[in-house]
């Protein structure tokens, strides 16, 4: 019997395009995740670029590319013996290509600002645990607390007796908790009120964001005052933000404050990457539900503003404790249902920040 062809490329290429991407639910050809295909006898060796730090499923996309091949080596008659997988991470970043200019903040792939109407609603606790959602799923991620009015992050980090470090004229950020953090809170007087002028928030902010000593970093969550004043402003002028998350609460009241807040960004040409529903339902330990503030409110205003839902976090008495005692981890260990909505917040912020930079012009150099 005549030896079997190697598969060819084209037969590799079917293959690939025949596997999606467990998270974003799109093939990996169209995706643009496929790097390198070389082949050699009945091997084939893949590189393949992860789209999103957080959650790489690699097991299941190479027993899937695996399977693909096998069958379309079945159906050519060709021989396929074996397949060696490299994942690369992505070095597209949505920053960079917003803007065709450096990033003022080169090492930083994603800015994400998180922003509310109003105080209070949970928006740093939310900022928090997206920031440590993402890194526990194997991210490098930063936390600015730009909520310079009431700079909440250092107690629910447990940073209450650090002392902040400088390098020259550089911040050196808090590495606590997996994630790197710097606070307006650590670098003022805790007992003086926070009375900031205008183009002194400015410049607070920007000192914060700019002169951090961030490193490497895929996400920076950037957790900023209640409402539309100034900071926002400075903030999209200042960082080319990959997009801004939306922390609402179920009742109609806070729907209209959170639709300003979205809107603002959209007038700044900032992408709202999702909304998110905190303070939902709360569960008894019977299991039965109590709706404090309702249930759903923040998904209604997603749908009617044509926005992506990003998932609720019910409210519960566990969240506030481990939050104000500083060990923001226990969250993800006390109550399943509560490990599986701060979960699900993380998973889907990755995959809609890995959409937006898909989304994103590059620049295309002939
Ligand atoms: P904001 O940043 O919008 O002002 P915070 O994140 O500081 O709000 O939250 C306000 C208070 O509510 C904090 O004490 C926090 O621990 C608590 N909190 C926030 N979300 C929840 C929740 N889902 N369950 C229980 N307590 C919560």
């Amino acid at each position: 019997m005549a030896p079997l062809n190697p598969l060819d490329d084209a037969a590799v290429r079917t293959a690939l395009s025949r596997v999606q991407d467990p998270d974003l639910n799109k093939d990996l050809v169209s995706l643009g995740m496929i790097k390198s295909v070389a082949i050699e006898g009945g091997q084939v060796a893949i590189t393949i670029e992860l789209p999103s730090p957080a959650r790489p499923m690699k097991d299941q996309i190479s027993s899937n590319v695996e399977q693909a091949l096998k069958a379309v080596a079945d159906e050519q008659g060709a021989n396929f013996e074996r397949v060696t997988i490299t994942f690369s991470e992505q070095s597209r970043s949505a920053n960079d290509s917003v803007r065709n200019e450096p990033s003022v903040l080169p090492g930083v792939k994603h800015i994400i600002a998180v922003g509310a109407g109003k105080g209070g609603v949970g928006k740093s606790t939310i900022a928090v645990t997206l920031a440590l959602g993402l890194a526990r799923e194997g991210a490098r991620v930063g936390l600015l607390d730009g909520d310079i009015y009431g700079p909440s992050i250092p107690t629910m980090l447990g940073l209450d007796d650090a002392m902040p470090a400088v390098r020259g004229s550089t911040l050196l950020p808090f590495e606590t908790n997996g994630i790197k953090t710097i606070s307006i809170g650590k670098l003022v007087d805790p007992d003086k009120p926070l009375i900031w002028r205008g183009p002194m928030a400015h410049g607070a902010f920007k000192q914060l964001a700019l002169q951090t000593d961030w490193g490497q970093l895929d996400y920076l969550i950037v957790d900023l005052p209640p409402g539309t004043g100034d900071i926002p402003l400075t903030l999209a002028q200042l960082l080319p933000l990959t997009g801004a998350v939306i922390v609402c609460t179920p009742q109609r009241v806070a729907q209209e404050d959170a639709r300003r807040a979205a809107r603002m960004f959209q007038q700044l040409g900032v992408e709202i990457l999702g909304v998110v529903e905190n303070m939902s339902c709360f569960t008894g330990d019977d299991g039965t539900e109590y709706d404090i503030f309702g249930k759903g409110g923040a998904e209604v205003l997603a749908q009617t503003m044509g926005l992506p839902f990003l998932g609720s976090l019910p409210i519960h008495p566990s969240l506030r404790k481990h939050l104000d005692e500083g060990t923001p981890l226990a969250c993800w260990e006390d109550r399943p249902e509560i490990a599986r909505a701060l979960e699900g917040l993380s998973k889907q912020l990755a995959n809609r920040i890995t959409i937006a930079s898909m989304a994103a012009p590059t620049l295309e150099i002939r």
